[in-house]
């Protein structure tokens, strides 16, 4: 839009009437003051802005608009009837006008300044989206590489707290031996045991998530009896949880098609983190069920339980509810691989949970899926 400001009604209809016959939407003001008005409510591709008013001269009005950040695409071009001389159209230049039209008007020529006006004023805008676009993108930069950082120490720092004890319990061990003390030694060994299978654990995971990366995830798929595989889950968690129980609902009856050790991992990892996530309480249950062609398989335990919002996050890369990180150990990837796991099976995997009274994570997989060659 083009702001006509003249104090001169006759001047301001009858440019106002050529303009808006060239297609051009335009607006008066007439006076300095009522111009400024307009420009701080309104955005104006240009101001054609009369010299001679009284009270606030142009110069004045474009002195004041080029303070004004709102306008700083605006271009303005004085007209004068009378100040050709040079030094006010120098005048008209450094008080932030663009350009210099005496009276009477060229209207062939005032239409082509208008035309290239608004072309760069186009231009201008364009550039200015690149911009933010741009300053968006270098953000989301940043912001993933301080992502990255932060993982790099968490992970840094789980890889080494199973590291440390194991050399604690190896130093341990050796003493062990040196006093012939088999059932201590046997005892650092078995513990020393654990602390390597947690590492290794970590590493995997470490692993998995940059084969998911690289679209490198291989999934080996064949029957397999799905009863059995729970029923070997529960056993083995109960080891190295004893008085942690595992109620088991429901059974399959059927082979399942899939990557066993792949459901494996995503189940245990319902497991370990409802363990996790349940200091003080000791059972959980598990839900396995055959219906509506698909398998459903639930872990429910009556822990910390999760926020609506935190809900939302969970199957996201290196997600941890922040109010908890530095309760529970973890880094943010399990519930992101097991998600890969089962979209990979066609399936789907979600979570239901109450804050403070528990989450049920279950994933669904569809049977066709399961029976089919992939
Ligand atoms: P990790 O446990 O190593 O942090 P996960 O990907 O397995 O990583 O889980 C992501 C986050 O989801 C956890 O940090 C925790 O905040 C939340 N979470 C996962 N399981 C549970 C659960 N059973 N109860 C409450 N919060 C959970």
């Amino acid at each position: 839009m083009i702001l006509l400001v003249d104090d001169t009604p006759e001047n301001l209809i009858s440019l106002k009437n050529v303009l808006e016959k060239h297609g051009f939407e335009v607006d008066t003001a007439n006076s300095g003051e009522e111009a400024l008005k307009k420009v701080l409510k309104n955005s104006y591709v240009l101001i054609i802005l009369d010299v001679q008013m009284p009270e606030m001269d142009g110069f004045e009005v474009a002195e004041v608009i080029s303070g004004y950040s709102k306008a700083k695409e605006t271009a303005i071009i004085f007209l004068s009837a009378a100040n050709t001389e040079f030094r006010f159209i120098a005048k008209g230049y450094s008080s932030g006008g663009l350009d210099y039209i005496t009276k009477p008007v060229d209207i062939n020529i005032l239409l082509l300044k208008i035309k290239t006006f608004y072309r760069i004023y186009e231009q201008n805008r364009k550039l200015s989206e690149i911009q933010t676009a741009l300053l968006e993108e270098i953000e989301f930069r940043k912001e993933a590489e301080q992502k990255k950082d932060e993982f790099i120490s968490i992970a840094s720092h789980e890889l080494k707290t199973p590291l440390t004890s194991v050399k604690g319990y190896i130093q341990l061990l050796e003493r062990g031996l040196n006093k012939g003390d088999i059932e201590t030694v046997k005892s650092h060994l078995s513990k020393a045991q654990i602390q390597l299978e947690k590492l290794n654990g970590l590493i995997a995971d470490l692993l998995d998530i940059s084969k998911i990366e690289s679209g490198k995830l291989k999934f080996n798929k064949q029957y397999f009896d799905f009863d059995q595989l729970l029923d070997g889950i529960i056993e083995v968690i109960h080891q190295s949880n004893p008085d942690f129980n595992i109620v088991k609902n429901g059974m399959v009856s059927a082979k399942i098609f899939g990557d066993e050790m792949r459901i494996e991992q995503v189940i245990v990892n319902f497991i370990t983190n409802a363990i996790k996530y349940s200091p003080g309480t000791s059972q959980a249950t598990m839900t396995v069920r055959l219906q509506n062609n698909e398998l459903y398989l639930g872990v429910k335990d009556y822990g910390i339980g999760m926020q609506p919002d935190q809900v939302k996050r969970v199957f996201e890369k290196f997600y941890r509810v922040e109010e908890t990180s530095h309760r529970f150990q973890g880094l943010g990837i399990g519930l992101y691989i097991s998600s890969e796991i089962i979209k990979r099976h066609g399936g789907q995997i979600n979570v239901q949970s109450v804050y403070g009274e528990g989450s049920e994570f279950y994933f669904t997989i569809p049977i066709e899926q399961l029976s089919a060659e992939v």
